[in-house]
């Protein structure tokens, strides 16, 4: 039997492209989430094997200089602490988009002319979203990181400006697919967009930004895929397919959690009014209390949610959350978790911590589920949470987080807050909630606070 020459890498590609669908399939629930991450690891240690056999490979020189290059930034990348991954993440995407965006400029100038008008099209798609996905990426990061000014820059016009660039880029992209011959005009369809990328992270930011870079994954995997056309793999093709429609699912799911529309998100310039929102709050009165005093109420509660947010992260406290789980269901009160979809600041940042250590999934509710049942709870103890339990959300048409969904620990009977004192969260502005007489303030490290609260409630089974 006489079988194709690249047979072998051939069979190799598609166990890639089955362990990338499962992977994702695997990824999308806890228990199978690691599962996922080693199918997804499999499949691209087979994917970048199978190119590497490629007859096409003259030489292996540049090949193993990119390598090692990539190893070198790679490992330290994937090292970062979990609260850096968005800007990370963001890091990835403008590599890939970059990556994308010269393998298409190379491709132009070895083909055309001859280049026919399909494959100019989507070389033409590849290469303007690689470049506004590197560009929108790298500001991204850059803001995220805090090396870029975080306030929205807006000034007049500045959509017009934006969207006039952009179809800019794609009439000169039409153009070329028109008349490929005209290579001059190749700088203009990579130029530009290199230009839209930066204008347009520019206005946005706050509590918009994970929602953006979830669009740039998107972005950045269908020039993927517009590459795999190109080259004619299919292996990118629905790479880059699945890459592209798992980030736009993401983003809807993220704008939703935060009641914006993608309109909004991309032209609406969240939280340009924060800084007068907070100017306006005049001294308010708030009650604390002290670790012992909290045992005491939690102890006696007979059930109690607890809403983890960015500050359990921060204080790396979930191991003391755990503890403070075990205490407390020992003495029979009923725990359960509540998580906001975008509580922390990464999707599933919560779970994956609470997951560390070890708290069972069946205790985590998401937010809806959990809402029904905080009016009927003892106690509503969050954690390092802030944003995402600011009744302003449902009450205040001024607020800038006006409509988003938020957990509603106001309608628990008490309510305590562990935090370090009385600063805003990601969006920038005051919390009603710790006004309410309901509420007692436990300020503290989220660590070292709940650590003290074990302390009590364990030691109090000893007296
Ligand atoms: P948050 O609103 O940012 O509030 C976190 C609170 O934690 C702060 O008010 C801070 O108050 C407290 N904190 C910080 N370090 C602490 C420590 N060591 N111990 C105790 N408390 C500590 O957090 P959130 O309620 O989780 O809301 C998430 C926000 O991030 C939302 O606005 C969301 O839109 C945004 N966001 C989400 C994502 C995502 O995908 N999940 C991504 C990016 C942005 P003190 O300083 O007073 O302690």
């Amino acid at each position: 039997m006489n079988l194709p020459p690249n047979f072998a890498i051939e069979i190799v590609y598609l166990i890639a492209t089955a362990l990338f669908v499962l992977s994702l399939m695997w990824l999308s629930a806890p228990p199978t989430a690691r599962r996922g991450v080693l199918a997804g690891e499999i499949g691209m240690f087979l994917a970048i094997g199978g190119t590497l056999l490629e007859r096409g490979i003259v030489d292996y020189h540049w090949i193993v200089i990119g390598l090692v290059l990539g190893a070198i930034i790679g490992v330290p990348l994937g090292m970062v602490r979990m609260t850096a991954v968005p800007q990370q993440t963001a890091l990835s995407h403008a590599f890939g988009a970059c990556c994308v965006m010269l393998v298409g400029t190379a491709e132009f100038y070895l083909r055309a002319p001859n280049i026919s008008k399909f494959t100019m099209a989507v070389l033409a798609m590849e290469v303007i979203l690689g470049a506004l996905t590197f560009t929108g990426s790298l500001m991204a990061a850059g803001k995220l990181q805090e090396i870029l000014p975080q306030r929205p820059i807006t000034y007049k016009g500045q959509n017009f400006v934006n969207l006039g660039l952009l179809a800019v880029a794609i009439a000169v992209g039409v153009a070329l697919v028109l008349h490929p011959e005209h290579r001059s005009l190749f700088p203009f369809i990579l130029g530009i967009p290199l230009i839209f990328g930066v204008m347009m992270i520019v206005p946005i930011s706050g509590a918009d930004m994970p929602t953006v870079i979830s669009l740039l994954n998107s972005y950045a995997g269908l020039s993927a895929a517009a590459m795999g056309f190109v080259l004619n793999s299919k292996l990118l093709i629905v790479a880059g397919a699945l890459d592209g429609s798992s980030g736009f699912i993401l983003s809807v799911i993220m704008s939703k959690a935060m009641n914006r529309s993608f309109s909004n998100v991309l032209f609406g310039a969240f939280g340009q009014v924060q800084t007068s929102v907070a100017g306006a709050i005049e001294a308010r009165t708030v009650r604390s209390a002290t670790a012992e005093e909290a045992a005491g109420i939690l102890a006696a509660a007979s059930k109690v949610v607890i809403i983890p947010g960015y500050g359990m992260a921060v204080a790396q406290a979930q191991h003391k959350v755990r503890e403070l789980y075990d205490a407390l269901t020992k003495k029979g009160v009923d725990v359960s978790f509540g998580i906001h979809p975008v509580a922390g600041r990464m999707p599933g940042h919560m779970n994956v911590l609470l997951a560390e250590a070890d708290i069972p999934y069946d205790r985590l509710l998401e937010m809806e589920d959990i809402n029904s049942e905080l009016p009927q709870t003892d106690v509503a103890l969050i954690i390092g949470a802030n944003d995402v339990t600011n009744p302003a959300a449902r009450t205040d048409t001024t607020s800038p987080i006006y409509g988003m969904p938020i957990l509603d620990v106001d309608k628990a009977r008490t309510v305590m807050v562990i935090k370090r004192g009385m600063s805003p969260g990601f969006a920038g502005i005051d919390n009603p909630l710790y006004y309410l007489d309901k509420t007692l303030m436990l300020f503290g490290d989220a660590k070292a606070f709940v650590g003290d609260i074990v302390r009590e409630i364990s030691g109090g089974t000893h007296h």
